[in-house]
């Protein structure tokens, strides 16, 4: 018997702790579950219900909860040092040693990290550098960012503002409009013209792509694109072949920068450290990462960014000096997580484990597709999402207000099994360690 008063730790955090996210009219009727566990894959509440979280989290718990190896790794740099200012003239062991390790493991022009405290910051963090990027060669018009409509880029005014989910631009919010632009989003399900094959629309989304360079007065305007590999909180989108190397070759072309936003797929949820080049054959200008950088165990983020950048930055007697940073970048307590963290990856060989696991994971969950509520079963390897419809055959969604999401997800919670809902989805990004008995219950617990 775990011995919480659920009640008054409900109470304490409906009435002071603000939520991301929360909406307010449900928040204050419902208040949220008291966690007070983890072990592996599994969370457990304040009354003592276990659940295997097929959320990791939230995208972020890569090799499990509650590793001993880890809460001593914290510990040991906590009480050896605990803080550091990372401000030019001082630096930490674990953030030299860890910027190393993640250039070794980025494609290989990616030689420079600037960490950050989460992926947000690292977003905000490549937006202001591609600015004294161009600005520092001489480009002072290449002002305006090309991102995609549905993406999601984090909660700053910046990385807001390139992410493109319309439930996260309601009108009360303010955004950079001028010089951020939002392209169609590569859903081929939703968004592909009736019998268009999928390279022709790839075809389409390239086309409009080009047609918006030409719109903004042409390439000396635009400074860069953002792309997640695959989208996460935009619905778990997976392009089409070929959608991002032409993107990519569109951006190449044009002397635009790619950064590819790999906050969620870096660190093993496809199977690779970077998805970027081994999962898709692109090698981005930057990469921005945080999440599965420590599995959540601290929070850090880290933009990597390449060679080409570096030498203008780093030109000899230029005076120059990129004014931006926190007091928490190289944190020395997050780069000792990150690093034991990375070694448990490699120790347990937990990429090649996504790598065998996944695929199971995507058939057995396609599976699903025979019941009338799902449309759709999508992703790849360790990142997949259910979505429901009303109509299979026109894919008419149900109304907003079933919350069709969350009335199968809380359905789950009593079976179990956490999964994220989201509108008309189930989403789910499980710890890397998952074996093939946890994928046939995840399975059959959404079928039930
Ligand atoms: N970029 C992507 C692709 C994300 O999925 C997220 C968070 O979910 C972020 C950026 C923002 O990261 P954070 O919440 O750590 O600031």
């Amino acid at each position: 018997q775990p011995g919480y008063d659920t009640q008054a730790i409900i109470e304490k955090d409906k009435a002071h702790h603000v939520h991301p996210w929360q909406v307010f009219d449900v928040f204050r009727d419902e208040g949220a579950l008291p966690i007070v566990k983890g072990e592996g894959s599994y969370i457990f509440d304040s009354e003592g219900r276990k659940y295997f979280d097929a959320v990791g989290g939230l995208w972020c718990n890569n090799i499990g909860l509650g590793r001993k190896e880890m809460a001593e790794a914290i510990a040991a740099q906590a009480y050896q040092l605990s803080y550091a200012s990372p401000f030019v003239d001082l630096t930490n062991i674990p953030a030299a040693e860890l910027a190393a390790k993640l250039a070794s493991l980025a494609p290989a022009t990616l030689n420079h990290v600037f960490f950050t405290c989460g992926g947000s910051t690292a977003v905000d963090t490549a937006f202001r550098m591609i600015h004294y990027y161009q600005n520092c060669r001489g480009k002072h018009a290449k002002k305006h960012i090309i991102s995609r409509i549905n993406s999601y880029h984090g909660t700053t005014y910046a990385s807001m503002s390139i992410g493109g989910k319309p439930g996260d631009h309601p009108p009360e919010f303010d955004f950079i409009s001028d010089t951020i632009h939002h392209l169609s989003y590569p859903n081929y399900y939703r968004c592909a013209a009736e019998g268009m094959s999928e390279s022709e629309f790839v075809d389409t989304l390239v086309q409009e792509f080009e047609d918006k360079i030409e719109e903004l007065g042409g390439a000396d305007n635009v400074a860069a694109f953002f792309a997640e590999p695959i989208m996460g909180a935009g619905g778990v989108i997976v392009a089409p072949e070929g959608y991002l190397k032409r993107m990519h070759a569109v951006c190449k072309a044009n002397d635009i920068l790619y950064v590819s936003d790999e906050v969620v797929t870096a660190f093993g949820r496809l199977g690779h450290w970077f998805a970027s080049e081994d999962e898709f054959g692109i090698v981005p200008d930057m990469i921005t990462s945080a999440k599965g950088l420590t599995s959540g165990y601290q929070p850090l983020g880290a933009l990597l960014f390449s060679d080409e950048i570096w030498d203008v930055l780093n030109a000899e007697n230029s005076g120059r000096c990129f004014a931006h940073g926190f007091t928490y970048s190289g944190h020395p307590v997050a780069c000792a997580a990150a690093l034991k963290n990375i070694e448990i990856m490699e120790r347990e060989q937990l990429l090649e484990n996504v790598k065998e696991v996944g695929p199971y994971f995507e058939q057995q969950l396609k599976t699903l597709e025979d019941l009338p509520i799902v449309g759709q079963v999508r992703g790849r390897k360790f990142m997949v999402c259910v979505e429901y419809v009303a109509d299979k055959k026109t894919k008419a969604l149900f109304p907003e207000e079933l919350d069709i999401g969350k009335r199968v997800s809380n359905n789950a919670d009593e079976l179990g099994l956490i999964t994220r809902a989201i509108v008309h989805l189930n989403v789910m990004s499980p710890p890397l360690t998952m074996n093939k008995d946890e994928v046939d219950f995840i399975v059959a617990t959404l079928r039930q």
